[in-house]
């Protein structure tokens, strides 16, 4: 589950300027992508697209065979989990950050999940001692916490599919390089897209994309990409 496909994919924010152009890929299901570019490439357009922040303006994005637009709101969010770079939180516990990220989750569950019960399965994404610090508000955090938080939330929904937007870009090279193993573990049995501009994220991908301008002028693997040059 999690075969993503562009096809042609044309977009523009507005209609006499155009942002993606002409964008086919095919990411086989569990496989890890990154997008890089210069930026005001596209990379954050085309990651909004997946989760139909708009949709596109011609051409098709399709999840194991079916058309985005095809799918509900619901179902979208269920299946794709986003960290983003600058992670907002609510002036609440880490559990009830972390809660949130669930569309199902019901008023107990948030409850639960506040005290510690409920993220049992997801301390490993946090720092050390966190499942004793779950009733702390989320406001003292430092940085990588808070991205460490953010990767709890999305990681309740067990989604198939994860976009990793700048997830570490924010964070000092020593807290993006701990919080990187965290996310190359969660990363295996998804496809995974991976929005970068630092080459230590994305040496781990099976594929490269390089976006300019809006169109994508390479793609490959490490090795296929180095005899390009
Ligand atoms: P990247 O993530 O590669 O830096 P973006 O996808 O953020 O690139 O932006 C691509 C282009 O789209 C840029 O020219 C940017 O100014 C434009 N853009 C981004 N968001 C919007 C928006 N909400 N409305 C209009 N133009 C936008
Ligand atoms: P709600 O579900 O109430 O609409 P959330 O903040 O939980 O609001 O957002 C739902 C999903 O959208 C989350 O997975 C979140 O990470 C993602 N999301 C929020 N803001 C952005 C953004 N600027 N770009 C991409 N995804 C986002």
């Amino acid at each position: 589950r999690g075969h993503i496909r562009f096809e042609n994919v044309e977009f523009g924010y507005d209609p006499d300027r155009q942002i993606l152009k002409g964008i086919d890929l095919d990411i086989p299901a569990g496989a890890t992508v990154a997008v890089v570019g210069p930026s005001g490439a596209g990379k954050s357009t085309l990651a909004r697209l997946m989760f139909r922040f708009y949709d596109v303006t011609s051409g098709r994005i399709t999840v194991d065979g079916q058309d985005l637009r095809d799918v509900t709101q619901h179902s979208l969010r269920s299946a794709i989990g986003i960290v983003p770079q600058d992670t907002v939180l609510f002036n609440d516990t880490i559990g009830y950050n972390i809660a949130y990220g669930r569309e199902d989750a019901t008023a107990e569950d948030i409850a639960s999940a506040a005290r510690g019960a409920a993220i049992a399965g997801f301390i490993q994404a946090l720092p050390q001692g966190f499942d004793t610090r779950v009733g702390e508000r989320g406001l003292k955090l430092s940085g990588g916490e808070k991205q460490r938080v953010a990767i709890a939330r999305t990681l309740v929904k067990n989604p198939p599919i994860l976009i990793l937007d700048e997830a570490t870009s924010a964070l000092d090279s020593r807290t993006e390089a701990d919080i990187q193993a965290t996310l190359e573990a969660i990363e295996r049995g998804r496809t995974t897209i991976v929005i970068a501009h630092r080459l230590s994220t994305i040496v781990h991908a099976d594929r490269i994309v390089v976006l300019e301008s809006g169109r994508v002028v390479e793609q490959g693997s490490h090795a296929e990409l180095l005899r390009l040059g």
